[in-house]
This record gives structure tokens, C-alpha cells and sequence, in this order.
């Protein structure tokens, strides 16, 4: 009796495991280790890794009860330490257009020193850009997330200019206006700077300031208030032909947001609002089987959503 229970449990928790349903998209889906491209309906979509970075388990899950995170350590192999991470950017061409979802953190020749602390941002993706023939005067849009270092280092250059000179660009109202007021007086002074730097000077660009739930800035493209990592995060949903992207940006941090969405990170400003808003994602690529984007999940952190019972999972594709 014990051992037929066993099995069953083993069974269930085998079919559980996301690497039994990991299945690779067709061969010429990998371009190498930092650029991967893929077709939706009629837009070619390219995702660079800008760079890796390292982040921390108590940073990503502040309030996981100990066993439950100490048992998913264990499951998904995390070093609680040292959990690597990409930085992305997505481009979308259809058209004659040629648009740009978030900049990545930008290239410093020497490390910037902020405050005593040193940081080496040297993205990598100018230089993919460049490799895959993309001159930057060629970018017609580009929509950013969110305002974090990560997703707005690459819009200006040193000097102050724009990288991207002809470029559009497309920002939820409610992000513009929640860093632009004093409600953000005490956010760190370094994602200060990089909005000082990169976002400010858009006020005297080609800027649309778009607000509400849900908006169009763009044909097949369809921006998703997701907010509480920021007050004015997206989610992005592209579409063409019936075939979805739902790019996620950072709503969930980690796969392990996606069956916990009620743990809690160092990143996120309003925790109710951040579960809220991983619960409308997960609904909606659950519900229409949408192929998901997330910036931090393992390059290019394509999958699709899972859901048995009231459990949702991530299975890379
Ligand atoms: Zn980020």
C-alpha cells in the first residue's frame, strides 16, 4: 500500500518536472548565445542578450517560507547566492518598421562610479544590433516597460544625445509622471541618475505618452498596464496573423514568481499590485496559449503558461 502510494506521488512530482516537457523549437531557431529570432504572424522578432547579471534569492523572494524555497532550491538547482540573469531587447520589423522594446543598460567605457561603488555596464547590444545589420538611425520606435537601469541604459549616449536619432518612443503616462514627481523622492539614487540621464531628455523628443489599461501605440502591438514592479510597468502584447508574443518584462522575476506569484521581491514597489497584475498575465497567456517573453528568465526566456488546479507553471520552449 505504502509503496503503490509512492509511486503514484513519484509519478506526479516526475510529470511536474519542467525539464521532462522541455521540447527545442526547430533548428533554426538558435542563432548562438546572444541573439535568437522568431516569427509572429508577419513580424520578425529578434531577442539580444544585452548582458548577464547576478542576483541574490533573498533579493527574489523576501517573504518565501524557508522550506518551500528551500525545497524549490533544491527542485530548480538555484544557487541562493548567485542566480544569473539576462538583460534583454527585443526588435520587431514588419514593414518599414523597425521597433526596439526596451535598450538594455547601456556601454560605459570605464566603470561608473556612483556614490563610492563601482559599476561595469558594458551591453552588448549596439554592438548585436550592428552584427545584425541594424543601423541605429534605422530604428523607428522604441517602447520601454519600465524605468529601470536595466531596460533604459541605451537611449542616450554619454554626450546626451539619443543613440536611436529618428526613433519614436512610447512610455505609459503613469510611469513618466510617478518618476517625474515626488512620489519617487525615495527611490535609489541610482536608478535616479539613469532616468536623469536617459528619460528626462525625451521630453523634448518624438515622445507618446500613452495611459489606460490597455493602448495600441502601434499596429500588433498592444501594451498592458502591469503595474506594482513600477507604477507604470508594461506588459506587451505583440501580435500578428493570430500568433501572439506576450512580452512580460518584469512582472515576474523568476519562474518561481509564476507558481508563487504571491512571493514578494526587493525589486517590486507594490507588492498587492504586483501579484495582481501576475495573475492578469497568466490568465491571459493561459487562456489564449501565447508563446511569454520574460526578461530575466534563462536567454532568451521564451515559454508558454501551465495550469493544473489553482497552480501555474512555466515550461521553457
Ligand atoms: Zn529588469
Amino acid at each position: 500500500m505504502q509503496r503503490r502510494k509512492f509511486l503514484t506521488t513519484s509519478g506526479a512530482l516526475i510529470s511536474a518536472l519542467p525539464l521532462m516537457r522541455l521540447k527545442p523549437f526547430n533548428k533554426d531557431f538558435f542563432m548562438g548565445d546572444e541573439v535568437v529570432k522568431i516569427n509572429i504572424g508577419k513580424i520578425n522578432c529578434t531577442i539580444f542578450r544585452d548582458l548577464m547579471f547576478k542576483y541574490l534569492a533573498k533579493d527574489f523572494f523576501i517573504n518565501a517560507n524557508e522550506d518551500e524555497l528551500k525545497q524549490a532550491e533544491i527542485k530548480y538547482n538555484i544557487n541562493p547566492d548567485n542566480i544569473p540573469s539576462p538583460f534583454i531587447a527585443v526588435l520587431l520589423q514588419y514593414d518599414d518598421k523597425k521597433i526596439l522594446i526596451d535598450t538594455g543598460v547601456g556601454f560605459l567605457d570605464e566603470p561608473l562610479i556612483f556614490r563610492g561603488e563601482s559599476y561595469v555596464f558594458k551591453g552588448r547590444l549596439q554592438q548585436l544590433l550592428q552584427q545584425e545589420n541594424i543601423k541605429k538611425e534605422d530604428i523607428t520606435d522604441v517602447i520601454v516597460t519600465h524605468f529601470h537601469p536595466d531596460h533604459i541604459g541605451g537611449i542616450c549616449k554619454a554626450d546626451g544625445n539619443l543613440i536611436f536619432p529618428n526613433a519614436q518612443f512610447h512610455i505609459h503616462e503613469d510611469e513618466w509622471n510617478y518618476w517625474h514627481t515626488s512620489q519617487s523622492d525615495n527611490q535609489p539614487a541610482l536608478f535616479k541618475y539613469f532616468i536623469e540621464k536617459n528619460i528626462t531628455p525625451l521630453k523634448n523628443q518624438k515622445l507618446n505618452l500613452f495611459k489606460g489599461e490597455f493602448a495600441d501605440p502601434l499596429t500588433g502591438i498592444t501594451a498592458i498596464k502591469a503595474e506594482g514592479h513600477t507604477p507604470g510597468q508594461v506588459a506587451l502584447n505583440i501580435h500578428s496573423d493570430n500568433e501572439h508574443l506576450l512580452y512580460i518584462s518584469d512582472a515576474f522575476l523568476h519562474p518561481l514568481h509564476i507558481e508563487h506569484t504571491d512571493w514578494q521581491t526587493n525589486y517590486d514597489l507594490d507588492y498587492d499590485k504586483a501579484k495582481q497584475s501576475r495573475i492578469k498575465l497568466l490568465e491571459l497567456a493561459y487562456k489564449n496559449n501565447m508563446l511569454v517573453n520574460a526578461f530575466h528568465f534563462n536567454f532568451p526566456g521564451l515559454g508558454r503558461i501551465d495550469k493544473t488546479g489553482n497552480n501555474w507553471a512555466w515550461n521553457y520552449q
